[in-house]
């Protein structure tokens, strides 16, 4: 007996999933090639992201990269702007206004993210999806090559497939390691034997393994129960959200064209002709209603646009619509919630400048050394030793001088007299703080330490001070 997909059901698709049969297995979804205005200019906009993912590693500004998300060294480089381990709360508001602003588009315009810009889509649908139609053919040839015994055709077929698709995992794999460690990192791991990197080496063939897993056999499941942004659609999304939607009103009730004209009045427009759902990505039916495994692909749109051309009745039975649009003929896009939203990110975008604007050029911590109290020198002098960190995040070298505010106190910086920072550099050092014995007044004393650049003072740091009273 033929198993059912439960989610092609109008009475169960709400209770089941896409790509889950009735027994349980997966039903592998064999989407059939689309062509149309959408999937047309899907695939330009498709190129150009594609094109900027890829040379985002090679692109510097001042001869830093333009982006760079070390999550080791907890160092990232947003367009060009560095954040350090110090500028975490920098990182939390940029965060913040990403999601608000997601939140802000989602509820204004569904999924078009997903459909248009989300690198899982790109390289499924725009790449691998093209490379497999090319190789196997359309989806009753996929079909019928899976259903066929391993003969020659199908080894050379799977063979050529899977090698195709392992290159560009492998590609893909090394461009999210440099945007990880960056470009010239990854050239020296690709270009040194294996055990000199084991590290780099290591993680470079386990995300190509995990996108040649993902992208030959996961494929739509990374969208439908892995990605939080589809899942979290069922609260983003309101009566005014435009999606891509079956115009019900226009469509229902759906028949198949009679040839005796008298049998197609009171009929709707659509001609249940089922190409919406031969072509979609997710297996779903539009014509249920919004999904939530809907990806907003375009693809049913071009395929029932094609079908109203020939059957010689207006397209945009499937569109871009919200559910208010079809239903009371009118769409609202500034309701009071996306006012809300535009209001709180407009206040995070203010908030976001003005830390940016007031942020230090070069940031100092300063710890005491750990398992050590005072030492006592010869000379009549006491000493404490102190770990410093600084960090110059300006793009120019730059020499700092540390000084005691306390009177009597000396700065001795350990193996250097100048504190001169590269640009962009971090410089990990000790030094001790230095005071006469007969000078010590208590056993623990709140110091202040400040940094001067150019004779100007630009950061103060509190510490403190032991020594013995005698
Ligand atoms: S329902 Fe249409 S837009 Fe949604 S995933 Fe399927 S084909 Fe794409
Ligand atoms: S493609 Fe259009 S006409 Fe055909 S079943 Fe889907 S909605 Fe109906």
């Amino acid at each position: 007996m033929a198993k059912k997909n439960p989610h092609l059901n109008p009475e169960t698709f709400r209770d089941s999933l896409a790509t889950v049969l009735d027994d349980g297995k997966r039903n592998w979804v064999y989407p059939k090639k689309v062509k149309g205005f959408f999937y047309k200019y899907r695939t330009y906009v498709s190129w150009v992201l594609l094109g900027i993912l890829f040379a985002g590693p090679f692109i510097k500004v001042d001869g830093r990269p333009w982006l760079l998300f070390n999550i080791f060294e907890r160092k990232f480089i947003i367009f060009g702007a560095v954040f350090w381990p110090q500028d975490t709360y920098l990182l939390i508001f940029l965060l913040l206004i990403f999601f608000v602003f997601v939140i802000l588009f989602t509820v204004a315009f569904g999924r078009v993210w997903c459909g248009w810009a989300c690198p899982q889509t790109l390289f499924m649908e725009m790449v691998f999806r093209k490379i497999e139609y090319l190789i196997e053919g359309d989806a009753n040839q996929q079909r019928a090559l899976n259903a066929q015994p391993w003969n020659q055709e199908k080894i050379v077929k799977k063979s050529i497939k899977i090698s195709v698709f392992a290159f560009i995992s492998l590609l893909i794999g090394h461009l999210m390691m440099a945007y990880l460690i960056g470009i010239e990192a990854v050239l020296e791991i690709v270009s040194s034997p294996p055990t000199a990197h084991m590290a780099g080496f290591i993680g470079l063939i386990a995300f190509s393994g995990i996108f040649m897993f993902v992208f030959t056999w996961f494929r739509e499941q990374a969208c439908l129960v892995v990605c939080p942004y589809g899942r979290l659609q069922g609260v983003m999304l309101d009566n005014n959200s435009i999606n891509v939607m079956y115009d019900y009103v226009r469509g229902e009730p759906r028949a198949p064209i009679r040839k005796n004209a008298a049998e197609n009045v009171d009929k709707g427009d659509c001609v249940d002709c089922s190409l919406c759902v031969q072509v979609c990505p997710t297996g779903i039916d539009i014509r249920n209603g919004i999904q939530m495994e809907c990806v907003n692909c375009t693809a049913c749109i071009d395929a029932c646009d094609e079908v109203m051309v020939k059957v010689d009745r207006p397209t945009g039975l499937i569109r871009y619509a919200s559910e208010n649009s079809i239903k009371q003929g009118f769409q609202k896009l500034l309701t009071g919630r996306v006012k809300s939203y535009i209001v709180v990110l407009v206040l995070l975008l203010t908030v976001f400048v003005s830390l940016i604007a007031t942020r230090d050029d070069i940031s100092a911590t300063i710890t005491r050394f750990p398992g050590m109290t005072y030492q006592e020198r010869e000379d009549g002098m006491v000493t404490n030793l102190y770990q410093i960190t600084l960090i110059n995040k300006t793009f120019e070298p730059q020499e700092v001088e540390l000084k005691s505010l306390a009177e009597g106190m000396n700065v001795e910086i350990v193996g250097a007299q100048h504190l001169v920072l590269d640009a962009q550099s971090k410089f990990e050092g000790r030094f001790f703080l230095v005071r006469n014995q007969d000078e010590v007044k208590v056993n623990q004393e709140k110091v202040e330490l400040a940094l001067f650049y150019k004779g100007e003072k630009i950061d103060e740091i509190e510490t403190n001070f032991t020594a013995p009273i005698k």
